[in-house]
């Protein structure tokens, strides 16, 4: 290989496999004899009608959707379904609930404020720095959508079993733990998560929507802003993303037949995360932000000493060829993504440099 590839714990856009990232390139001139380069392709093509059929195909049977969930595909990134999921989804007369768990909850709910919705927020762990996941939800069954992130990847927790919506349609923003674990899609309503973190690149995210749901959404509003639009036209109202689409297809497909689907998916991942957490748990050099029972798989946050140590360890790690180790900028300290493409034996690299660098400044 030409250039030397690092271990890339990057929170987002992050590690893709490399086995994809070789296919794009065998590819990129020359898609499967077409003569030209799949950026060059277009949309209302038979070629990217395949590729997006089989990622919707793909996506189906890893997630083991029944046929009441459309799978479609919407630019502006997981931010913009903050704003279309209330536009869409509300009923009149009924609340729209949130749980806040951190950075991400908070702005999906200003986004439902901002249209005026009647936002109710049932649970939440701002009390202690949204460092764990609450467990006291009680949803009294009069919201339209219960609304959560799955996994708050600036914090570091993760919820273990989802929330009970006592039959209100829950509502996820799995942005940076889809396609990581295995879970009963049947509660949901609407699940959501942009690509860049673990199912592709930027630009794009995807929408798990159920069929009942569609019956909400409002005639009057903008037609690149319905639901309905995209289920309708199977992502293809107008010019989607159309790389992006083809490198989930890639992903997708390598999780189905390299990895083994998600079972498998999530042997690999907790098996990661222990690596980490067990250093961190045996040490008081490392401290782990997030409570024990909250913990990501995902996304491991700690802190060391001092900011200066801080600091330090990513400095060091980058020369010894780790990437991606800080902490997000509101925040600060350390932070491991370990999302589906980052391999164990670049855990297990990360897991000795940690060693490491505790013997010598610790
Ligand atoms: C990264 C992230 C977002 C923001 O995604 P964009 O695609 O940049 O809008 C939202 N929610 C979660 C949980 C995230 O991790």
């Amino acid at each position: 290989m030409k250039y030397k590839r690092i271990h890339n714990f990057n929170p987002g856009p992050a590690a893709l496999p490399l086995p994809v990232l070789e296919q794009i390139r065998d590819e990129i001139l020359n898609y499967k004899g077409t003569g030209m380069s799949i950026l060059e392709t277009s949309h209302r093509s038979k070629t990217f009608d395949e590729i997006i059929n089989e990622a919707i195909e793909r996506t189906k049977r890893l997630l083991n959707l029944g046929n009441q969930f459309h799978v479609i595909f919407v630019q502006g990134g997981a931010s913009l379904q903050f704003a279309m999921v209330p536009m869409n989804l509300s009923v009149d007369g009924k609340s729209v609930d949130y749980i806040n768990t951190g950075t991400w909850s908070t702005k999906a709910i200003k986004e439902a404020r901002i249209q005026k919705k009647e936002v109710r927020v049932i649970a939440s762990s701002e009390d202690e720095n949204f460092s764990y996941i609450p467990q006291d939800v009680h949803e009294d069954g009069k919201g339209a959508y219960l609304h959560f992130t799955s996994n708050n990847t600036i914090k570091g927790t993760q919820w273990t079993t989802f929330p009970d919506g006592g039959g209100v349609p829950l509502v996820s923003d799995m942005s940076s733990d889809f396609m990581s674990r295995v879970f009963d899609p049947s509660p949901f309503g609407l699940i959501y998560a942009g690509a860049q973190k673990n199912i592709g690149p930027a630009g794009v995210a995807m929408v798990i929507i159920r069929e009942d749901m569609l019956e909400r959404v409002p005639q009057d509003l903008p037609t690149m802003l319905k639901y309905t639009t995209y289920v309708e036209n199977n992502s293809l109202a107008n010019t989607p993303p159309c790389f992006a689409i083809y490198v989930i297809n890639l992903v997708l497909k390598w999780l189905e037949e390299e990895i083994g689907g998600l079972k498998k998916m999530e042997e690999i991942n907790r098996e990661k995360a222990k690596l980490i957490y067990d250093i961190i748990d045996s040490s008081d050099f490392y401290k782990g932000t997030a409570r024990k029972d909250s913990r990501s798989m995902m996304n491991i946050t700690f802190r060391l000493p001092s900011e200066e140590l801080e600091e330090l360890f990513v400095k060091e790690a980058l020369k010894e060829g780790l990437g991606g180790l800080k902490g997000h900028r509101s925040v600060g300290g350390c932070r491991a993504s370990l999302y589906n493409a980052v391999t164990l034996d670049s855990v297990k690299a990360l897991a000795e440099f940690m060693r490491h660098f505790e013997k010598k400044y610790g």
